[in-house]
């Protein structure tokens, strides 16, 4: 399991801190979240304000193609390390 990042989202980068494993990369529109290293905390969805993080399964139907989007995005865009 992982948590997705919405097209809502503003790449205000809020949540980067939050994260404990650097999970986020950087797409040309929104941050995306790599579902290999996600650990489940869930302490982005909180820093987020648009709320454009979501937990997996509770993803709306209709956005199941973002959780496709965060995957193959996450291979090849930069990673963010929050600590710079
Ligand atoms: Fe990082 Fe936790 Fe958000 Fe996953 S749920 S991206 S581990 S802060």
């Amino acid at each position: 399991m992982t948590h997705v990042v919405l097209p809502a989202c503003t790449k205000c980068q809020a949540c980067l801190n939050a994260c404990p494993v650097n999970a986020f990369h950087e797409s040309e529109h929104i941050l995306v979240i790599n579902p290999e290293v996600c650990i489940d905390c869930g302490a982005c969805t909180a820093e987020c304000p648009p709320q454009a993080i979501v937990y997996e399964d509770d993803l709306p139907e209709d956005a199941q193609a973002s959780l496709i989007f965060n995957a193959r995005q996450a291979k090849h865009c930069p990673l963010i390390d929050a600590a710079m």
